[in-house]
């Protein structure tokens, strides 16, 4: 990679499976780690901010909802936002893979976003599909899409392809990460471990 910037992390999985929860551990571990300056950037608020500033929307889960168009233009303006914190510094980009739209699946790292954040890593937060089903059910801090079960396998299958093709274009390696119920600490120590043995 080149030394333009510093590690880049992409984390994903898909809506619900609990990446943010799983960061958010990770990140308190990482503080007594000695890792130095680790940024944690959430793709979907950068993205969010854009869109609220140009008045398109008001929520951020309004946002797969836009025209494919218009969040394809959104992504390129928080790809260069992103890319250009990470100088120097171990940044981390909770993101989606795919985003569900009324137009179909909408990959969250095409292809210029890959060149623009060049990412070492790409991580993908699994868990079982009745798992995740469940997660978003009881989760009223959002508004996440409902799915059925089937659906959110062919999902989880889809995410797994698009972090591979993804993967190919920037040359990152790709890891799964389990968080089954209860054990988002346990999926947050595996993500450290990870952060360790790819920092410079
Ligand atoms: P989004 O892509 O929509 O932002 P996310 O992947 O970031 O979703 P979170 O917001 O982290 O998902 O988690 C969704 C819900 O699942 C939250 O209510 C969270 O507390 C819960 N959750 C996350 N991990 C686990 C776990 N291992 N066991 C039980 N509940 C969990
Ligand atoms: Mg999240």
């Amino acid at each position: 990679m080149t030394d333009r910037h510093g590690r880049i992390f992409v984390v994903t999985g898909i809506p619900g499976v609990g990446k943010t929860t799983v960061l958010d551990a990770s990140l308190e571990a990482a503080k007594t780690s000695g890792m130095g300056e680790v940024v944690l950037t959430n793709y979907g608020t950068v993205m969010f901010e854009e869109a609220k500033s140009k008045g398109l929307v008001e929520s951020r889960d309004q946002m797969r909802s836009l025209p494919a168009d218009t969040q394809r233009e959104i992504q390129r303006l928080a790809a260069k936002k992103i890319a250009n914190t990470a100088k120097n510094k171990i940044v981390i980009v909770d993101t989606h893979m795919l985003i569900k739209t009324p137009e179909g699946f909408l990959p969250g790292i095409p292809i210029w976003v890959t060149e623009a954040l060049r990412p070492d890593t790409i991580i993908l937060v699994e868990a079982s599909p009745e798992e995740i089903a469940g997660r978003r059910s009881k989760d009223a801090a959002r508004n996440r899409d409902v799915e059925s079960v089937e659906d959110i396998k062919l999902h989880q299958e889809l995410c797994r392809a698009a972090a591979l093709t993804s993967a190919e274009i920037a040359g990152a390696t790709v890891k799964i990460i389990m968080n089954h119920d209860g054990k988002a600490e346990e999926a947050a120590a595996e993500t450290v471990k990870l952060f360790k043995a790819l920092k410079r």
